[in-house]
């Protein structure tokens, strides 16, 4: 595959010892709980194959779709449900997993969405966060790294749908598709 002309921010070492940290954090913060999974497609799916096999919890697992990106890499801040959760969230403990917070907008939005549907607790993990691009407040419980504002892909993120296979986190330097 070629590789685009990127800088590199985040090892392959460095995002597993993190993944692993966050996932002791949760086991212990969640022991005697079965929390369902909210994985955020397509993005945060690396980071959840990871970090689900790091946690000593009977998790369970579903996925949501929205979009709120187009080809650019820029956010338009319009945002729609692509694909729902297949199980009822009632009373249970839900942890979103999601790859980047970087507006918020995303998030705000899933939050709102989920809280609706009445769960028992709602938090969020997301393995990256730019804080500098907030347009909403938005309390992020478990966060991998903070980065600067800079477009990333790897392990997951993707520019039109590619490099999300890399599997260190680089800076694109270059925005060709
Ligand atoms: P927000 O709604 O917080 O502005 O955006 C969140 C979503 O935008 C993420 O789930 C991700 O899909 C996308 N996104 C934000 N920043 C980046 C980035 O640096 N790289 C990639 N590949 N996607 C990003």
């Amino acid at each position: 595959m070629p590789v685009p002309k990127t800088d590199i921010l985040l090892t392959q070492q460095e995002i597993m010892h993190r993944v692993k940290d966050l996932a002791l954090q949760v086991t212990r913060d969640y022991r005697g709980k079965k929390p369902v999974l909210i994985c955020i497609l397509k993005g945060a799916v690396v980071f959840l194959s990871d970090f689900m096999r790091y946690l000593q919890l009977p998790v369970e697992i579903d996925f949501m779709a929205v979009s709120s990106y187009g080809a650019a890499a820029t956010s338009s801040g319009v945002i729609r449900i692509l694909k729902d959760l297949e199980m009822n969230i009632e009373n249970r403990d839900i942890i979103i997993v999601e790859d980047i917070v970087d507006t918020g907008l995303t998030l705000n939005f899933l939050r709102e969405t989920l809280l609706s549907r009445a769960p028992r607790s709602l938090k969020i993990v997301t393995l990256l966060d730019k804080p500098d691009c907030r347009a909403v407040h938005i309390k992020v419980d478990y966060c991998g790294f903070c980065i600067p504002d800079e477009f990333v892909v790897g392990y997951g993120l993707d520019f039109n749908e590619k490099y999300r296979n890399l599997p260190d986190i680089r800076i694109l330097l270059e925005f060709k598709s």
